[in-house]
């Protein structure tokens, strides 16, 4: 249902990207919306990815990033997750949209006659729908201020009927659109000159859409001088006032104080005929705290995030894992620890076991989701080392699944336990498929076919789960095709392993755990913790960790 309070006269900011890719369009949305929020307006965000993918779920992550779950079961992109930390809110699927899943609409309504018998045409029905859908997330979000990121770079085919959409949209109502494009002034190294012509190419090649941008957010590694701000001007044809410096900073959440010293949400309101308060409201606040803690954080956490890395390198796991990175900062701020992350392929335990031992000089171990046979006997291994040595563990997902394999093979005895997702032929499936997803794999049909959103778990009394939550109810999202099986819970609880968070029928385990007493931190979840963490709302799962790694980094 829509939201009952519907805002008198919407507001809409597009942002777009241009010269290179990654200049951090996503971020910049985030940070146009929390400031406009921190003015008291009830803010909303879009991503619109441009490929044909109908959602990410589909797509590889060490590729594309992270898979960001949400509530209503969505499989979206990362940038969603760093709507929701910014803006503390919980977004659904109409705030995410893909070429493909724009099409499949029109192509749907065709096939229903809804155009009444018109030809139906790439424009203007397609932009037409995108309008569509960013007002249905307006309405339902009773939103005030509207952000819309448009994926990919000025100049690419694919995001062109985006482009179209915010043309359309700003000619209709021009005092209600405002379009920020986000660029790149690269400083060559033989040079040593910040330059400004990619981006006056790339808003000349915006101008070719029929757009002229309100607003440049000019990204480099250091901040513009009045120099390159007077260039930018007049080649972009954008006041002096309006082109926004964006220097590299050391955390992301600095960026929204950082845009607010260049006066950007005075700057919006005036583009935009705005009036709101200028007093800044309690959020505002607490995320001032939250930067400062950060800044001023005494002791440091090492944390080791074991998976089956590989193809990969650094580069790309910080987009694959971002959701897990950011709730380990917000867990390890909270308490004025400055987390420091170590990521170990697990398939370099299956090659060199001797190399196990290392593990012992870290904090914590976390185990990220994943899927797959690959490094699965290394982290098997690492699981078993952080148990044995009494280091703080968290297992999140396929990490909670692997540690019931773990637990199953070393302290009940069976040699060959698993997972049909690796080995069908164990004679002990412990973790094993849910019949309601049979008939999908057997038919290859692989999108959105895992049990994908959020449920409802309740926690069992005494135990850590229900100690860090602080309540007995939880709602967690989830993206995962196996389950403990059934058949062995009892075995697995008679061996000390308890599942202290369940499904509200019993039947699914959510959280598995050690006794406080046998292990300081030993706990694994079936669900993503991660994706429900924000900086002003640290996940207690993730906090309760921290403070164990940072007990034991205390250690003599
Ligand atoms: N591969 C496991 C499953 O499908 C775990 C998935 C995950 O970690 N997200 O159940």
């Amino acid at each position: 249902m829509f939201n009952k309070k519907t805002a008198e006269n919407p507001k809409y900011v597009f942002v777009v990207g241009g010269v290179i890719s990654g200049v951090g369009k996503g971020i910049t949305a985030s940070s146009i919306a929390k400031i406009m929020q921190d003015r008291g307006l009830r803010a909303t965000a879009i991503k619109i990815d441009p490929y044909i993918n109908v959602d990410a779920g589909t797509m590889n992550p060490t590729e594309h990033g992270e898979v960001f779950v949400l509530d209503d079961g969505d499989e979206t992109d990362q940038d969603m997750g760093n709507y929701e930390r910014f803006l503390n809110i919980d977004l659904t699927r109409v705030n995410y949209m893909t070429t493909g899943r724009v099409y499949q609409t029109v192509i749907n309504k065709e096939r229903n006659l809804d155009y009444a018998g018109k030809c139906v045409q790439v424009v203007p029905h397609i932009p037409l729908e995108v309008i569509d859908r960013i007002e249905t997330a307006q309405k339902k979000a009773g939103a005030d201020i509207v952000v819309i990121e448009v994926g990919g770079t000025i100049g690419e085919y694919e995001n062109i009927l985006f482009l179209e959409a915010a043309r359309m949209m700003k000619l209709k109502n021009p005092k209600d659109v405002a379009v920020v494009m986000v660029s790149y002034l690269p400083v060559p190294s033989k040079v040593g000159e910040m330059k400004t012509k990619p981006t006056q190419h790339a808003v000349r090649t915006l101008n070719g859409s029929g757009i002229q941008p309100d607003i440049l957010v000019a990204r480099s590694n250091d901040p513009l001088d009045e120099k390159r701000k007077e260039k930018l001007s007049l080649f972009c044809n954008v006041p002096e006032g309006r082109v926004i410096s964006a220097p590299d900073v050391d955390s992301i959440y600095d960026i929204p104080a950082n845009f607010e010293k260049e006066g950007l949400s005075d700057i919006l309101c005036d583009i935009l005929f705005l009036s709101c308060k200028k007093n800044r409201v309690e959020s505002a606040e607490l995320w001032d705290m939250f930067t400062h803690r950060i800044a001023t954080a005494k002791g440091e956490l090492k944390i080791a995030v074991v998976g089956k890395y590989f193809d990969t390198g650094n580069y790309v796991l910080s987009d694959a894992y971002i959701s897990v990175i950011e709730a380990i900062r917000h867990a390890s701020y909270a308490i004025n620890q400055k987390p420091v992350l170590t990521w170990i392929n697990s398939v370099d335990f299956e090659q060199h076991p001797e190399r196990i031992k290392d593990l012992a000089q870290y904090d914590g171990i976390i185990v990220p989701g994943g899927f797959g046979a690959r490094g699965i006997e290394g982290i098997i291994s690492a699981i078993q080392f952080a148990r044995e040595n009494k280091i703080p563990y968290f297992g999140l997902c396929y990490g909670m699944q692997l540690a019931v394999i773990e637990y199953a093979r070393h302290k009940l005895g069976w040699k060959d336990a698993n997972t049909r997702e690796i080995n069908p032929d164990s004679s002990r499936l412990v973790i094993d498929i849910m019949e309601s997803q049979k008939g999908k794999l057997d038919a290859h049909d692989y999108g959105g076919t895992m049990r994908l959103g959020a449920y409802d778990a309740y926690l069992g009394t005494g135990t850590m789960a229900r100690t860090a939550y602080a309540k007995d109810t939880i709602s967690e999202r989830h993206r995962h095709r196996y389950e403990v099986n059934p058949a062995y819970i009892k075995d697995i609880e008679g061996a000390g392993l308890v599942f202290s968070g369940r499904s509200p029928d019993g039947e699914l385990m959510e959280i598995a755990e050690l006794p406080k007493d046998v292990h300081p931190f030993f706990l694994g979840t079936q669900f993503h913790p991660e994706f429900k963490s924000r900086p002003l709302a640290p996940h207690p799962l993730f906090k309760a960790f921290a403070e164990a790694a940072a007990t034991r980094a205390k250690r003599a």
